[in-house]
């Protein structure tokens, strides 16, 4: 009987290697086959041994390289094959990145799973730019939203921005003019600080910021482009905010 192969669905964090857990450089290091999504650095991919395997599977919005099912698939036939894979996911693999369908999948097929959680783009994004997800003065709820999703407009994301609050959506780039007007539908005030975190923890991050009314032209103007997250709420218009400064300022 073929051993079974265990699938690891770790965490890559948002860019910068020295971001990693541990446990994810040393399963990077020591693997023989890394399946992989766009998201993840090249510099991450870097640690891999020469010799290891590597398949991308990558996403691109409405452009999937390989479905779902597809990448579910192949996981479970490499590990039943007797290899344990290395499912290397952008950020963490539990936050908008389909690690729940894959274990569970993998489960059906009798195949172990062990998840290495990641720095996810939100915790990644507050620590580069200076803007905490939460304050005493600002902020005691964090809410992560998915901006690009099946019926944007039905999702109630109502009181979970505004007054000491923090809104994190995730993939929000493209449907930012919709998701300004749904905001402001559920009452949010049009000036709402709002600040956008483009390419966090990596050496071409920006963050911008401006009024939530003012969004859509933020994001056309800058031609912000993925990934990228938006953050609303006062946190954002904090003085404190001399990261982003040094980070923009090095970068300039
Ligand atoms: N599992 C990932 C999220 C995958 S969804 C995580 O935990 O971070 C993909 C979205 O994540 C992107 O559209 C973008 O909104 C966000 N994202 C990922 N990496 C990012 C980065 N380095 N900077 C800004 N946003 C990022």
């Amino acid at each position: 009987m073929t051993h079974t192969g265990t699938v690891y669905l770790v965490g890559a964090g948002p860019g910068d290697p020295e971001l990693l857990t541990l446990r994810a450089a040393r399963l990077i290091e020591s693997a023989s086959l890394i399946v992989h999504d766009g998201l993840v650095d090249p510099a991450i991919l870097a640690l891999a041994s020469a010799d290891a395997r590597l398949i991308s599977v990558a996403k691109k919005r409405s452009k999937h390289t390989l479905p779902q099912d597809q990448i579910n698939a192949l996981l479970v036939r490499e590990a039943r094959a007797g290899r344990d894979v290395i499912r290397l996911k952008g950020g963490d693999p539990f936050v908008f990145g389909r690690g729940g369908e894959e274990m569970e999948d993998c489960h059906a097929a009798g195949v172990p799973v062990q998840v290495v959680p990641g720095i996810s783009a939100a915790n990644g994004a507050a620590a580069a730019s200076g803007i905490p997800l939460t304050h005493r003065d600002s902020a005691s709820i964090v809410s992560f939203v998915a901006g690009q999703c099946k019926g944007l407009k039905d999702q109630n994301w109502a009181g979970l921005a505004g007054k000491n609050r923090t809104l994190v959506i995730y993939m929000g780039v493209k449907t930012a003019p919709q998701i300004a007007e749904k905001l402001m539908e559920d009452g949010l005030a049009p000036d709402m600080p709002v600040a956008i975190i483009e390419n966090a923890a990596r050496p071409e991050m920006r963050v911008l910021r401006g009024p939530l009314a003012a969004l859509p032209q933020l994001v056309e103007q800058q031609q912000v482009i993925s990934p990228a997250l938006i953050v609303i709420g006062d946190v954002t218009a904090r003085e404190n905010t001399a990261v982003a400064q040094m980070a923009l300022e090095a970068a300039a």
